[in-house]
């Protein structure tokens, strides 16, 4: 009887204890390096204690939990106990707490085939210091401690002197990557945070990877003038530049499959009498496909320049901030599925549009795939997320399944 000893209803009552012993009125309040996080913590290691796995954190700040298999090669499974400020009850801990449910299962059948892990990747929202995925990036080693060293939070203190009170030495955070050495396989378990699986009335899907992103400013440049003396015919028009162009980038996104946002337009000299004489705009475009997401900035790049040379108004585009598409490995996407569909019957795939640690953990060439169980809502980083239980429950399973057979797939 492989599940035997699974108690999904134990997930959902360790979340609330959970919400109870680490979030007020205003929703959870486990924001990385502080009082709050580090108790939240020490309740999964209270909770840890009492299975027969090593505990340690690494030079980053992960926790890991190992439970020592008849072979070295590793099954990770991995979620962060942080959270946003206000946030909701279960972004990231449902990974940890459903995890540590699958660790139970497995440990009460003796020696697994594999080692398997359970990691609490340390700061994945960058709530405290705008740097999101702080622990597993410095585990793929994508970190860059120069670049993060200097940040400060909203009372001036810097990261590495916050993270040295939790016993991090910023200089050593890449040490953590030996923590990756024999991984075989990544699993993640989240709230989907989008509406599509509840629109679909599913439960739960597997993840094909998280999208990448071109983020860009794109400053229109035409001539401010008297909006009373100036005929429409002789204008040069900044804000025309930005207000077609949201209407383009609409529709590039369309074709393409994938998403686009205009988030911000700023005018100068921003006055009711005056035609805008320079207009900036933020661009955010995402996609699962590297090329599709390339061929979607080039798309908005010629509409720009087209647009600018109608109004004759200049154009120009600034970089903001970059990342690729991780895919998740082919294989554990198919076994993510069925294991899915054993339990809920049905299921769907979907990307994802925020990014995970599974993304920093597939970058470092782990086969990595997650699982997201349906948002009621859609909301997230909220206090009114919320997921139902009997969908919490099923999580619980599928994850539990899909350890068992990641399992069988990488023993030797
Ligand atoms: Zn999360």
């Amino acid at each position: 009887m492989p599940n035997a000893t699974l108690q999904p209803k134990r997930t959902v009552s360790e979340l609330k204890e959970l919400r109870a012993l680490t979030g007020n009125a205003d929703g959870a309040q486990r924001v990385a390096f502080t009082e709050t996080w580090d108790k939240a913590r020490t309740w999964m290691r209270e909770k840890l204690a009492k299975l027969p796995v090593e505990v340690h954190q690494d030079a980053a700040g992960n926790q890991w939990a190992t439970l020592k298999g008849k072979s070295e090669k590793e099954l990770l499974i991995g979620g962060h106990i942080d959270s946003v400020p206000d946030g909701g009850w279960l972004d990231g801990c449902l990974n940890v707490v459903a995890g540590l449910e699958v660790l139970r299962r497995i440990a009460s059948e003796g020696a697994p085939p594999v080692t398997v892990r359970l990691v609490d990747w340390c700061d994945e929202e960058g709530a405290r210091f705008g740097r999101s995925l702080f622990g597993s990036s410095a585990c793929s080693g994508a970190l860059d401690p120069n670049e993060v060293r200097n940040l400060t939070d909203r009372d001036g203190i810097k990261l590495v002197d916050a993270v040295r009170k939790y016993e991090i030495d910023l200089d050593r955070a890449l040490d953590a990557k030996k923590e990756l050495k024999n991984a075989a396989a990544y699993l993640e378990l989240h709230i989907e945070q989008g509406p599509v699986l509840e629109s679909l009335n599913l439960p739960m899907g597997p993840v094909l990877g998280t999208f990448g992103v071109e983020r860009h400013a794109i400053t229109f440049t035409g001539q401010a003038a008297h909006s009373g003396s100036t005929p429409m015919a002789h204008r040069r028009d900044a804000l025309a530049g930005t207000s077609r162009l949201h209407l383009a980038i609409r529709e590039i996104a369309v074709r393409h499959g994938g998403v686009c946002t205009v988030g911000k337009v700023t005018t100068e000299p921003g006055i009711v009498t005056a035609v805008v004489g320079k207009a900036e705009m933020t661009l955010d475009q995402r996609h699962l496909d590297a090329r599709t997401l390339a061929a979607m900035y080039d798309d908005a790049k010629r509409a720009s320049e087209q647009i600018a040379r109608e109004e004759k108004i200049e154009v120009a585009w600034k970089k903001i901030w970059q990342i690729q598409p991780f895919p998740f490995h082919s294989k554990l996407i198919e076994m993510a599925d069925a294991a899915i569909k054993e339990v809920c019957g049905a299921s769907h795939r979907l990307p994802s549009g925020p990014l995970h640690d599974a993304a920093e953990v597939c970058r470092a060439g782990v086969p990595t795939v997650m699982l997201f169980v349906q948002s009621l809502r859609g909301i997230s980083h909220n206090k009114i997320e919320d997921t139902k239980e009997e969908h919490l429950e099923m999580s619980v399973k599928a994850l539990d399944r899909l350890a068992s057979e990641t399992m069988k797939w990488i023993s030797p």
